[in-house]
């Protein structure tokens, strides 16, 4: 069987690495792609696992190899989506989550028509303006950047199946797990799962 390829954008501090870190706690077979970018560790960030912390030119000889399935410059740093981990985890039936940029997102929708697209916005841009601040990852000429790009990154909110505004975490966690538990009710994903049984009840 396979699987279901999700895509969550959001401007930068509207929680969509929260929200999608709860999401694959609360549901099983799903999982999040680790990305790979130029842009540098955070404190706290591990190589490998919230990113693939690579060099430019690294970078750049991986796009020409077409080793992604989408790449994109965001902030000033580059962002890509290595196809291999994404394919081999479809193919096994295990759901993946991509967090990535509005730019991504049209490549992915491009070469993967079926895959499912979701975008988290803040409550309002104070509430944004304050959670990037309150996360106190970045320097602040970053966080004034990103600041600056969220309503670049929020216009491009209608190109997406499914809005889900991140107010109270619980709230907007209960709709995500929503949109993936009723995917996965969809006729053509039962009817798979179902065979044996709806062999039986037919018989
Ligand atoms: P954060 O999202 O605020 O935690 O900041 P990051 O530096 O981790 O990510 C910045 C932006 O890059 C976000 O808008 C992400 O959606 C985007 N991004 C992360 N990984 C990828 C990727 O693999 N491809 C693309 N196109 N965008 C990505
Ligand atoms: P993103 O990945 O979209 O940049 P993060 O998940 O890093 O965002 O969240 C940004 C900051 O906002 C973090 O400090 C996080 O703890 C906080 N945060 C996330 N969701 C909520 C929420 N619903 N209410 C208040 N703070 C939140
Ligand atoms: P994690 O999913 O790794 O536990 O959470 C990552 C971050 O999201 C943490 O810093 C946590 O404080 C924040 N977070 C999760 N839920 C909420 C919430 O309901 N309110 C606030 N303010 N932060 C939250």
């Amino acid at each position: 069987m396979i699987g279901t390829l999700y895509i969550v954008s959001a401007p930068s501090g509207a929680g969509k690495t929260s929200l999608v870190k709860a999401l694959v706690d609360t549901v099983p077979g799903l999982s999040i792609s680790v990305s790979h970018t130029t842009r540098p560790r955070r404190d706290g960030e591990r190589d490998g696992i919230d990113y693939h912390f690579v060099g430019a030119e690294t970078f750049r000889d991986m796009i020409a190899a077409g080793d992604f399935l989408e790449h994109a410059e965001v902030f000033g740093n580059a962002y890509g989506t290595a196809i291999s981990a994404v394919q081999r985890q479809l193919t096994a039936g295990t759901d993946v989550i991509l967090e990535i940029d509005w730019q991504g997102a049209q490549q992915v929708r491009q070469a993967m028509p079926e895959c499912v697209s979701i975008f988290v916005l803040p409550p309002s841009r104070q509430e944004l303006d304050r959670r990037l601040r309150e996360r106190g990852k970045d320097p602040e000429e970053v966080i004034a950047r990103r600041m600056r790009e969220a309503v670049n990154e929020m216009s491009h909110y209608d190109e997406y199946d499914y809005l889900v505004v991140n107010d109270a975490f619980g709230h907007a966690l209960d709709e995500l797990v929503s949109i993936v538990r009723t995917r996965r009710l969809r006729l053509v994903a039962q009817r798979e799962r179902l065979a044996g049984t709806l062999a039986d009840l037919l018989a």
